[in-house]
């Protein structure tokens, strides 16, 4: 059975993604920050042989006492997804650098932590996947968003760099930019700014948390074993 290993999957679209990665027949290690209750929620639902890991993926040491964990409990990792996240909106003029530094250590420097590690594992098996979570925002910026946007915008070099690098073994990367899903992440926005976002939207509707995870699906399965270094939209059309 393949082993995968999803960064924040306790809520939202991680713990979807767990789910289906689940039905697709991977182990799933479910990464979180805080919230066990939730991520036994999910452990539940899965029912299969996984485990729920907490670690900050913005804390080198945290990520590397998971992932020995993880390599210890199973002997491989074959799959890898970056989703955990986190944003702090204000007007740069008002955002502070600590709102900038924690941003991009958690979405940027996270991912870079995690793929760091578990590539050192999947080099030595000479095969794995690593997907990564970039935003439509890390295409196009984003009034109110200048760290998330620079933290999404990096996820999509880092990916591009890591796909290059990795090749020769066997490592394929790629990146995802889902535009506006409905999950804990978008509900605080208020109706003025949810109601400018749809009218961005081709398709006029929000995403739900299944159309993320059916890419990562897709990804993931043999079916995408000739795609690498890309960022692909889910974003109905916002990237048009
Ligand atoms: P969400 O509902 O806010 O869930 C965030 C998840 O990340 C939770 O499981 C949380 O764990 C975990 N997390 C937060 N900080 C973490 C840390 N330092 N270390 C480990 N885990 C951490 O977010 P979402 O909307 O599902 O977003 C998931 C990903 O998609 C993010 O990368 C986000 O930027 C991206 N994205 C989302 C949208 C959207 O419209 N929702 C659009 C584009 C991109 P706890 O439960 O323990 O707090």
């Amino acid at each position: 059975m393949k082993v995968a290993i999803v960064t924040g999957a306790s809520r939202g679209i991680g713990s979807q993604i767990a789910k289906q990665l689940a039905s697709d027949g991977y182990t799933v290690v479910i990464n979180y920050a805080g919230n066990e209750a939730k991520a036994l929620e999910v452990l539940e639902s899965i029912n299969n042989n996984g485990m729920i890991y907490k670690a900050n993926v913005g804390n080198f040491n945290e990520c590397e006492e998971m992932v020995n964990a993880v390599f210890k409990q199973y002997g491989q990792i074959d799959l890898l997804v970056n989703n955990a996240g986190i944003t702090k909106d204000n007007l740069v003029l008002r955002m502070t650098s600590d709102d900038f530094n924690d941003v991009l250590n958690i979405n940027l420097l996270g991912t870079f932590n995690m793929c760091k590690l578990v590539s050192k594992i999947m080099m030595k098996q000479k095969y794995g996947k690593i997907i990564n979570m970039s935003s439509v925002v890390g295409l196009h910026g984003n009034a109110g968003q200048a760290n998330y946007s620079a933290s999404k915008g990096g996820v999509i070099s880092l990916t591009k760099s890591l796909a290059k690098e990795f090749a020769a073994r066997n490592i394929l990367v790629n990146c995802i930019a889902p535009g506006f899903i409905q999950t804990d992440m978008t509900d605080v926005l208020n109706d003025n700014v949810k109601e400018a976002i749809l009218n961005s939207i081709p398709l006029h509707k929000m995403g739900n948390v299944a159309d993320i995870a059916n890419m990562v699906s897709f990804l993931a399965s043999d079916k995408a074993n000739y795609i690498t270094g890309q960022c692909i939209s889910v974003d109905g059309g916002m990237n048009i």
